[in-house]
């Protein structure tokens, strides 16, 4: 009975310890890729809740990590953003998504602001606004076509620091979201202080719009929350004809999620850009 709980430490120390070990291979072939470019942005078109029209994009990050291997956020995302790794990663798809918007507007294409997710780490970064600053200079782009999107729990976690940064942000000219609106505590107070545009609805709430009371009545409450506050209202993850047409009816306007298009190649969405019609 003795050597029990000694034997389970064991097991548990070196579950531990492979653990760590596979955190930090991980976070070594992270940095390589990162300095290798198999980093690449996917595009989820926005569209216009009234009349369909395309009004925005969110760039979403892919690891190509081989050929034959896309990995998705959730394989990477969370190690990245425990080590200054996001930091860099972040930069990159600023830098990237500015590069890109100059590229289309060369083309001669229709141009909608592109939403960047920015994670915490970043926020409490002094380099963030020196990272944009330097991007929109380099690419002359309008910077409205750059649109931030800043999680609640993030904006809401050190309000008053954030509050500084989002306005040294507006300064620039750049397009600010709150991401993810319902999974974090917000004050209402801090909310109606932060020089903001629009807000996202969590998908969490989005799915059982249909049937579940509750869901359906803090997604109509948002939208009014939001609009009051003067602030455009995007829903995350609508994949049914019931949710996009609560949503329409309760004046949200802005779609995303499958039921409209999924995440995008760069190919797809430029002729989407080029066109005007979805592949
Ligand atoms: P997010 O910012 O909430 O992004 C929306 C996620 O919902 C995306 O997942 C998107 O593909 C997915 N989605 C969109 N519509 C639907 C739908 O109708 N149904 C379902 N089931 N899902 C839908 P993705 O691309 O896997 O990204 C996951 C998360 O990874 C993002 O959540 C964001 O937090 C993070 N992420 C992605 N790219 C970046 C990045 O460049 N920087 C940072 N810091 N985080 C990123
Ligand atoms: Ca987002
Ligand atoms: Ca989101
Ligand atoms: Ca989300």
């Amino acid at each position: 009975a003795k050597a029990q709980p000694r034997a389970s430490f064991q097991f548990w120390s070196s579950a531990i310890n492979t653990r760590m070990h596979d955190r930090l291979a991980l976070e070594m072939a992270l940095r390589q890729g990162l300095r290798e470019g198999q980093f690449v942005l996917y595009y989820q078109p926005q569209f216009d809740f009234q009349d369909g029209r395309l009004v925005g994009m969110e760039a979403l990050m892919r690891w190509q990590r081989t050929p034959a291997q896309l990995v998705q956020p959730g394989g990477f995302i969370e190690v990245a953003e425990e080590s200054d790794l996001i930091v860099d990663l972040g930069a990159w798809a600023l830098r990237e998504v500015a590069r890109q918007q100059a590229d289309w507007l060369r083309a001669g294409h229709r141009a909608v602001p592109v939403g960047v997710n920015v994670s915490a780490r970043q926020c409490l970064n002094r380099d963030l606004v020196q990272v944009l600053r330097l991007a929109l200079g380099e690419t002359g782009i309008p910077p409205a076509l750059l649109r931030l999107e800043i999680t609640e729990t993030t904006a809401m976690t050190d309000a008053d620091q954030v509050i500084g940064l989002l306005c040294e942000l507006r300064a620039l000219g750049v397009g600010l979201s709150v991401d993810d609106f319902g999974t974090g505590y917000s004050s209402l107070a801090y909310l109606k202080r932060f020089p903001l545009d629009e807000l996202k609805i969590d998908r969490a709430f989005v799915q059982d719009l249909a049937t579940d009371s509750h869901d359906a009545a803090i997604v109509r409450a948002t939208i009014v929350l939001a609009h009051g506050l003067g602030l455009k209202v995007v829903a995350e993850g609508v994949e049914t004809e019931a949710q996009s047409r609560f949503l329409a009816e309760h004046g949200c306007d802005t779609a995303q999620g499958f039921l409209f298009s999924r995440p995008l190649p760069l190919a797809a969405v430029t002729r989407l850009l080029q066109r005007g019609e979805l592949a």
